[in-house]
């Protein structure tokens, strides 16, 4: 892992107003089973969903495009996955990587899994992050002062992404 972490602040640079992310509902038990049955109370910026997953722009990137493939029952390690749960979600991730080299065209892609809170998990439900990685990633600001500078709104991103969203289909 290089420059995929959380930072403790952003700097939103476009002129339209940045996304404004939710106040989690203290009474939530699960951020990712609160988007999977559709609760409004929580933020979620999708790109594709079906009755199995959900692909979904994270909130808080580690860098413009950042997505999340998150499978919609509630499991925290990829013991939990039976055989075609695990190999419908990576055949998603595939997708992803795809979707993401033709809509932002990224230097790198960073894919990974937290699982378990020794190794940052934040969110106790299993999900696969794939974090785009581009050419002069890290400026002053991000090495400095741990502000990652966005170039671009969250909206904005996910408006790209659904622009090509048809490389999603049929991913399984
Ligand atoms: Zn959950």
């Amino acid at each position: 892992m290089t420059d995929t972490k959380p930072y403790e602040q952003y700097l939103w640079s476009p002129k339209r107003a940045e996304y404004e992310a939710k106040e989690i509902p203290e009474d939530l038990d699960c951020i990712f089973c609160a988007q999977a049955d559709g609760d409004d109370r929580v933020s979620f910026l999708p790109v594709y969903e079906d009755d199995f997953l959900m692909v979904e722009l994270n909130i808080f990137p580690y860098n413009t495009g950042h997505l999340m493939v998150v499978p919609k029952r509630h499991v925290n390690s990829m013991t939990d996955l039976s055989d075609e749960e695990r190999n419908r979600l990576f055949s998603m991730v595939q997708r992803v990587e795809e979707l993401q080299r033709e809509a932002v065209d990224p230097a790198g892609i960073d894919v990974g899994m937290n699982i378990g809170k020794a190794a940052g998990e934040s969110i106790p439900h299993l999900h696969v992050q794939l974090v785009p990685i581009y050419e002069k990633d890290r400026g002053f600001m991000e090495t400095s002062l741990d502000t990652k500078v966005m170039k671009e709104s969250l909206k904005d991103t996910q408006e790209k992404y659904k622009e090509h969203a048809e490389i999603l289909d049929e991913y399984w």
